[in-house]
């Protein structure tokens, strides 16, 4: 009995273990000459390998709930244990974030691959896979070096189309495909958005913390406070990065998608109050002045746009009106968005192969028996945080298992 993994990534890797644990033969092919190429690039070099705060809510793609049995079945302190096993103490970062303490991701491929070579998994690395097909119940792979394998089962485990140079260039999906698997119109995630107008760019390079709202058809469907970046092409900072799956997800439906800005920690009513007292005594001020010091400087020509006052005017002309639509506009600098910035810039592809398809509890393909499907690959995409690595884990745990049952 042969299992045999398409991919070592995340997933794939783990997945192997897993199985090698529990004394199944199993190989894994990888196009790359090494394995867990991905990982080295993740959490910014550093590993965001799960979150304190794990639920389904994190997951998103067609079928909302895919995610509840997988998670259950291995969860975040799960993840945890496994890397304490095999000696990466944990660190907690903001957010809920966990890291390795060594905070290198290469700790991470260094002991997964340990424990991996340990186990005896079979890696056949520079092997290209381009075919898949099943006689007789055994699936035939064929690589495009000529190399051609035989196993019982098969876990397809190649990654999305994110960050192409690490060996998930989408072609997962034709693969998926052609064994007939029908694919959820894919998109990047976790990316900077592109913004409408022009008038950002004068802003380009103005970092600072805010809460920020993501509203589409008018109703407010996320927040979050971190740093936002204005920059030539958009917006980018962890806030939008976090927001981009569903803002992309809004356009793709036609719907209006913006960001809302606040640029003031301090209530609406208070500012408003600040405002007028400020005025009161800086009477000789224009009205660009006045804001200097209160909200970044490269902000103050787009608040006055927006809030459509001259900011050539004195402050003892404004209204009453016009205070408290500054005040509003100060809490609520509004931003069109119109995209995201392109494919490359994306950390994950949100779509893949539809869940519809997969058993939710096994990952086994409802189409081709003993077929398994794990990872990034399928319809389930995560929240920036450690929650995709996450899904790579409890996927494969689920797979692994299943076949593990089933051999018993
Ligand atoms: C820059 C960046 C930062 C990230 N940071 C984080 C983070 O901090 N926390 C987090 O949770 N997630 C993060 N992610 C996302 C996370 O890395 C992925 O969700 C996860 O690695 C997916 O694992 P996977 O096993 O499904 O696919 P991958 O890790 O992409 O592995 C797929 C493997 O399959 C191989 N392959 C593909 N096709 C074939 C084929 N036909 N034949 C043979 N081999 C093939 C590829 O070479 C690759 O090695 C980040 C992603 C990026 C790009």
């Amino acid at each position: 009995m042969k299992v045999g993994i398409i991919g070592a990534g995340a997933s794939g890797v783990f997945a192997s273990i897993i199985l090698r644990q529990n004394y199944i033969d199993t190989t894994v092919i990888e196009r790359n000459s090494i394995a867990m190429k991905k990982i080295y690039a993740t959490g910014n070099g550093r590993c965001n390998f799960t979150n304190r705060n794990v639920s389904y809510k994190n997951y998103h793609g067609e079928n909302k709930k895919f995610s509840i049995s997988a998670i259950k079945k291995f969860d975040n302190y799960k993840v945890i244990e496994f890397f304490n096993d095999i000696g990466i103490l944990e660190v907690e970062l903001e957010n809920g974030k966990i890291f390795p303490k060594s905070l290198q991701a290469s700790s991470v491929v260094k002991q997964m691959m340990c424990l991996a070579n340990h186990l005896e998994v079979e890696f056949i690395y520079d092997s290209f896979v381009n075919e898949i097909s099943k006689n007789d119940g055994i699936f035939e792979v064929r690589c495009d070096n000529g190399k051609f394998y035989k196993f019982d089962y098969l876990i397809v485990a190649c990654g999305s189309r994110a960050y192409k140079k690490s060996g998930s260039d989408g072609n997962g999906y034709l693969l998926c495909q052609k064994l007939g698997h029908s694919i959820v119109k894919t998109h990047p995630g976790i990316v900077q958005l592109k913004l409408k107008g022009d008038s950002f760019k004068k802003m380009s390079g103005c970092k600072f913390k805010a809460n920020a709202k993501l509203i589409v058809d008018g109703k407010k469907v996320s927040e979050m406070y971190h740093d936002v970046l204005f920059t030539d092409y958009g917006i980018s900072g962890p806030t939008i990065l976090q927001f981009s799956g569903e803002a992309i997800r809004a356009k793709n439906r036609g719907q209006d998608v913006k960001i809302s800005i606040d640029t003031v920690d301090l209530d609406e009513n208070k500012l408003y109050e600040y405002l007028i007292y400020i005025i009161s005594i800086n009477y000789y001020k224009k009205i660009k002045e006045l804001l200097v010091g209160l909200v970044n400087d490269m902000l103050i020509n787009e608040i006055l746009s927006q809030a459509k006052i001259d900011p050539e005017k004195n402050v003892s002309e404004l209204s009453k009106n016009q205070i408290n639509n500054l005040s509003r506009v100060i809490k609520n600098l509004e931003f069109e968005v119109d995209g995201y910035k392109d494919e490359e810039s994306g950390q994950i592809t949100c779509g893949g192969v539809s869940t519809d398809e997969i058993n939710p509890s096994t990952m086994e393909s409802k189409i081709v028996e003993n077929l398994y499907i794990i990872g990034e690959i399928m319809d389930i995409d995560g929240d920036c945080g450690g929650y995709n690595l996450q899904w790579a884990f409890s996927s494969a745990y689920s797979a692994a298992i299943s076949i593990v049952k089933k051999e018993k």
